[in-house]
């Protein structure tokens, strides 16, 4: 058998029964609305998108956005850097922003306030996972997934240095 260098810490099934959970909360919120513009902010949140939209029941826009912020490293920098944000047209539409986690804060409050300055009609935001411990700027998610303690995390789209994207499952990273 494969050993992984990482402990599991959210199986599989787990995630994919929580991410049918959050869509029906989001379609139940959002009932109505003639189109939902999702931004999926990659790469962390690619998979957990591609599974989120396929359970919405709304009529959906895909964009995509790219923050990085980590670089090689295991803490945020603090600096964000955003891209692809500026070519897509958000004034008046619903957006539902999609990341992957939630940590000090930095990457999503910055990605909001860049967002909101094309006037969208509302914005939620959706974080599959939230370390609301390591919160440095006042920040919440409208949908979350899973509230985790300070670990670091890998798979299920997230990485360490660029690995462990594919996992199906969440694991903490063993170093
Ligand atoms: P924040 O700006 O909230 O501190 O950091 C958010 C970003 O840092 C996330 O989008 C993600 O890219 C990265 N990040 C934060 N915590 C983790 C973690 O435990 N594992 C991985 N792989 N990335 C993380
Ligand atoms: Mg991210
Ligand atoms: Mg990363």
């Amino acid at each position: 058998m494969m050993t992984l260098p990482q402990k599991e810490l959210i199986s599989a099934e787990r995630l994919q029964e929580r991410v049918a959970e959050l869509a029906r909360e989001i379609s139940d919120d959002l009932e109505g609305i003639d189109l939902l513009t999702v931004v999926c902010v990659l790469k962390g949140a690619f998979i957990f998108t591609a599974d989120l939209v396929r359970h919405l029941t709304l009529p959906c826009r895909i964009e995509f956005i790219r923050a990085s912020s980590y670089g090689e490293g295991r803490t945020s920098s603090g600096k964000v850097k955003l891209e692809h944000h500026e070519t897509i047209e958000l004034e008046g539409k619903h957006v539902l922003l999609v990341e992957d986690i939630l940590d000090t804060g930095r990457t999503l409050s910055r990605i909001v306030a860049e967002l909101e300055q094309q006037r969208p009609a509302s914005m939620r935001v959706c974080a599959l996972l939230d370390k609301p411990s390591r919160r440095s700027v006042l920040f919440e998610a409208n949908y979350t997934g899973f509230t985790i303690p300070d670990h670091f995390v890998v798979g299920y789209g997230l990485d360490a240095d660029e690995r462990y994207r594919e996992l199906p499952f969440i694991a903490i990273e063993n170093r």
